[in-house]
């Protein structure tokens, strides 16, 4: 079943601001209703008051987020290449069409019907169908970019604003200033710091198939990856992050390999790879 998400306007833009995230938690376990492949349809608020349709998030996968998580128990990911942020400022306005689907938005503000548990509801196909078609002309937003990850991590280990600041300004992902101004000068040094943490910890050994660089090549080859990837929003600090291997690095980020705390394992649609080392998470 396809889901409809009131998306208030600070937090949509908030997502824009960090690195847009193309996934979606909620405390309401109606979120995991959605089926593989479906939509999830964000509406928002745009400054000068219209409802509009902010995102369409076609789910490939869906998780369990870490106990204290503040934000919901429930995730929904989208797929990178088929979902679709849009612009929300100076478009038409999306109210009379919420208000004709089958979840009965009638509250006389119409986000008032989609308030706490109620933010994101049940819609039927017919439904989707018309917020299809409803997006037919829209246009996309231009900074639900976000930054090759890999990348990102490596100009975060190896260096700090001289590297990041080129990749940043290469790709032009619309990161808000201050999270811009976050990943030149403290996630460099923070991220080396968890690395090494992680190192000690793990004593150099991938967290999921535990190859050892260092018995095989004294070297200590595994990398930190970070969960929640950065270019997504993610945070910089120890319990966003693992210790892996290449292999299971380049093929996380190759197939945007979810993380789920509820077996703590990775999602690669047809598989999953748990960690067979965790004394941190
Ligand atoms: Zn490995
Ligand atoms: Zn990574």
């Amino acid at each position: 079943m396809p889901l409809l998400y009131y998306w208030r306007g600070d937090n949509y833009r908030r997502d824009l601001d960090m690195g847009a995230g193309y996934h979606l938690n909620q405390a309401n376990p109606l979120m995991h209703q959605i089926d593989l492949g479906d939509s999830l349809w964000a509406f928002t608020r745009a400054t000068d008051g219209r409802y509009v349709l902010a995102a369409e998030l076609v789910i490939r996968a869906k998780t369990i987020n870490r106990p204290s998580f503040r934000y919901g128990r429930y995730r929904v990911w989208g797929d990178l290449n088929t979902s679709r942020y849009f612009k929300v400022e100076g478009e038409p306005s999306i109210e009379q069409v919420i208000r004709a689907l089958s979840c009965r938005a009638n509250a006389a503000v119409l986000g008032r019907s989609f308030q706490g548990h109620a933010a994101v509801r049940l819609i039927t196909t017919q439904d989707h169908q018309i917020l299809r078609e409803a997006a037919r002309d829209l246009s996309l937003e231009p900074r639900a970019r976000i930054l090759p990850e890999e990348k990102l991590e490596a100009a975060l280990l190896l260096g700090g604003r001289e590297l990041v600041e080129p990749l940043i300004l290469a790709e032009s992902p619309g990161i808000g200033q201050a999270r811009r101004e976050y990943l030149y000068h403290q996630a460099p040094s923070r991220h080396r710091r968890f690395a090494q943490e992680l190192q000690k910890l793990y004593q150099g050994k991938c967290q999921i198939c535990i190859w050892n660089p260092i018995k095989v090549y004294g070297e200590p080859l595994c990398h930190g990856h970070h969960l929640h990837w950065l270019s997504r929003g993610g945070e910089d600090s120890i319990e966003n992050m693992v210790l892996i291997c290449p292999n299971h690095h380049g093929a996380i980020h190759s197939c945007d390999a979810p993380f789920d705390y509820q077996d703590y394992a990775f999602d690669f649609s047809d598989h999953r790879e748990g960690l067979r080392l965790n004394l941190h998470l």
